[in-house]
Parts: structure tokens; sequence; C-alpha cells
């Protein structure tokens, strides 16, 4: 590396270490800033010669990097920013900070791939989907997919792992020229009825068509046949073999998160047999899916932040006494009128009980969805409000957060 380079990176180094020490959260944004400040180009010399994955979408980011990270560190050691920190300033203090290692897999946030790939040249880009997010700041999805388009076009020997059952994606990535496909379902639909290459409507669900198919009415924009697959608790390999995946994080969304995984893997010459069995060790991811007791009450911690993320969480979620808590402070969105772009339905005959200080929101919506519900506004009041056993908590950001900091204080 440049002097410069050597430079910004040990500063950004003592930089994250001085803000952990202070105790303000792990220090990788506020060193990869000062890194940044030094060596505007540090990023891209962190990256030279390592063999990186980038994550990318709207949902399931995180979670698809820990398993990545997880399944290619049997070859070696990764590079990765696990605590969520997805944009320049934390690919680079999390790079700076592993020091030099043989691969890296980074979670990118869907507006800065294009930047990051033109900083680090990845080998291997995987793209899990696009859906509405924040409604008072996000781009519009085909925009987005747009964004991407542009970007692949522009890095033509990356290898695209994307996924086949979402029209955005499928169209983002139709500028590539390696792509392997995936199949992990997709529950939300409701940002793709209309093709973003020509505007005529995406046909689904018609007489002949399987149930995860879709096809584009007015020009060529179809469902590729996707070469990794989830089937019951496994992934089909793109050599046709099933392999049996052992996950403690719940729902068939994670098993789609896992082919996401095993299919970047494999890009790199990790096959699935020495890929998957890893991904059994992830446990929670800052906080998501963390399983706690707390007077006889197994509380299961649930991160739900836009509409196709509170399907997923329905689904992963056990038909158990459920709390929904909803802020809608700076980093959740201010506007939460995507309640109603919700179906609570599948929540009907449990134990609903609501919190958070958007509560009242949520009460107005569950009550049109015909849910039957219990406001409770203290966290302590919830866990004595259900009997002993599983309580499922489905929260979004700094509703999410505000809990983890209850839990630590209900003892
Ligand atoms: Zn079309």
């Amino acid at each position: 590396m440049p002097l410069r380079a050597k430079v910004a990176s040990t500063v950004s180094r003592t930089a994250a270490a001085l803000s952990r020490a202070a105790g303000r959260g792990d220090g990788s944004v506020i060193g990869g800033w000062i890194g940044l400040k030094i060596d505007p180009d540090l990023l891209s010399h962190l990256a030279t010669g390592r063999r990186i994955a980038l994550i990318s979408g709207t949902n399931g980011k995180t979670t698809t990097t820990r398993f990545t990270a997880a399944a290619i560190s049997v070859r070696g050691r990764v590079a990765t920013n696990s605590f969520g920190a997805n944009m320049p300033t934390g690919h680079t203090s999390a790079l700076a900070k592993a020091g030099a290692t043989a691969f890296a897999v980074l979670e990118v946030d869907e507006h800065y791939l294009p930047q990051v790939m033109t900083a680090v040249h990845p080998e291997v880009v995987a793209l899990l989907n696009l859906s509405r997010d924040q409604l008072d700041r996000a781009k519009e999805v085909a925009m987005m997919a747009d964004l991407w388009r542009q970007a692949l076009q522009r890095e033509p020997a990356v290898r695209v792992v994307a996924n086949a059952d979402d029209p955005m994606v499928v169209w983002a990535a139709s500028t590539a020229r390696h792509v392997t496909w995936f199949s992990a379902g997709q529950r939300w639909t409701d940002d793709s009825w209309v093709c973003p290459a020509c505007g005529a409507h995406i046909r689904r669900g018609e007489d002949g068509m399987a149930d995860n198919d879709w096809a584009c009415a007015g020009c060529d924009l179809r469902r590729p046949d996707p070469q990794w697959t989830v089937e019951d608790d496994g992934v089909i390999a793109d050599d046709g073999r099933w392999h049996q995946v052992r996950l403690q994080l719940p729902g068939r969304v994670n098993v789609g998160n896992a082919a996401t995984a095993l299919a970047v893997a494999a890009a790199f010459g990790v096959r699935p047999e020495h890929a998957a069995p890893p991904l059994a060790a992830v446990a929670s991811i800052a906080g998501r899916y963390a399983v706690v007791d707390r007077h006889g009450r197994r509380v299961r911690l649930l991160l739900a932040k836009n509409p196709a993320s509170w399907l997923e969480a329905f689904e992963m979620a056990d038909d158990a006494p459920t709390l929904l808590a909803i802020n809608a402070r700076d980093p959740d969105g201010l506007d939460t009128s995507w309640l109603y772009d919700v179906d609570f339905a599948p929540l009907r005959g449990r134990d609903v009980i609501i919190s958070g200080d958007r509560a009242y929101d949520l009460a107005v919506r569950l009550d049109v969805n015909e849910v039957p519900f219990r406001h409770v506004p203290l966290f302590a009041d919830i866990v004595r409000a259900v009997p002993p056993g599983p309580l499922e908590v489905i929260a979004n950001y700094t509703a999410f957060q505000d809990i983890r900091a209850e839990l630590d204080r209900v003892v």
C-alpha cells in the first residue's frame, strides 16, 4: 500500500479502537470516516489483493453476509463488516481492522453498491431483492434497479449471484455477463407488478404457471431457471445435489439466505458440503434472532424494518404470544403509512400485544385488519402479561434497540 494509505489505515484503526474504548459503539463508522479523510482512495487500497464478495438488497443482507463469511472461512480468513455498518466508511473500517485477509465479504447498502463496486472491484456480487423501504427517503425501487444495472454494465468481469424470483433483480442483472440464479422465494410482490423494462404488467399465478413463476406480458423479461433452489430444509446446488442446511436461525427465509450464501461460496470454490456446516454456528446477528429467558418467558427478537420484512417476520415467528413494537424516529423513517402495506391477518388468533412510540398507529391498523390486540407500554409489564413459554417480539429498528436495552434491565 502507498504510505498515505498505510497512515490512513493505522489512524482509522486507532480511531475505531478509541471510539470503542469510550463506549461509543463499535467505532467502525468514525474509524472509516477518518481514514477516508486522510486518503480518499483508502477503500480501494485496502481491497487490493483480496477476493471480495459484495452482498446487497433491501432485506436479508446482514444475515446473508454473516452466512457467506462463515461459509468461506473454511478456505481462509475473511474480513467482514459484521455490525451492519454497510456504507463505505464501514467497509473501510472493516478491512483496516482485519489486516491482510485472503477474502472479504461485505454487506453493502443498496444505494452505495455502484460506488463500492468501483472502489473494490469485487469478484462476486450477490443481489438479493429490491422492495420499498422508508418511504420518506428511499429511492423508488425501479430507479434503484436501474442504478445496479448501470453499475454491472461498467464491471463486466463481475460474477453476479442473483434472485430469480424478483423481477427487479432479474432486470438489474440483465446487463451482467456472468449470472448464477438462485431461488429463495419472494413473499412480497407489491413492488414488482409492473415490468421495469417496458411498463407492461408482470404475470403471476395464472393457469399453467408454477407457484413462483413470473413473466412480463409485454416483453421477454421472465423468471430465469435458477441453478440454486430451496427444498424442504435444504438447498439443491448447481450440480443437482441436495444438501441439508441446519440453522439456528428461524424460518424458510433464512434457508433462502443460506442458499444465497452457498451459491456465493461456490463461486469462490467452496462446495456446499464444506460451506453448509459452519452456517449452523450462526446463532444471532447484532441481537437479531436472539433468544433471552426472563421469568420463564422465552423471548425471541425479530427485527422488521419494511413491509417485505414484516411479512417474513410473521412467517418466522411461531404461533405464540407476539409483541409488535413500532417507533418512527429518524433511523426508522418518520412516515408510518407503510403499516397499510402490510397484511397483519396472519396474526389473527394469536395473543397480540402492541407497544412503542407509535403503538396507536399500529392499533388503528390492526383494528382495520380485524386483529385483536392489547396495548401494554412497558416491556417489564409485557413479559408478565403473557404466560410462561415463548414470546415472539417483532419490532422495527429503534423499537428493537429499546427492547434490547429493556431486556438487560428486566432480570
Ligand atoms: Zn416487460
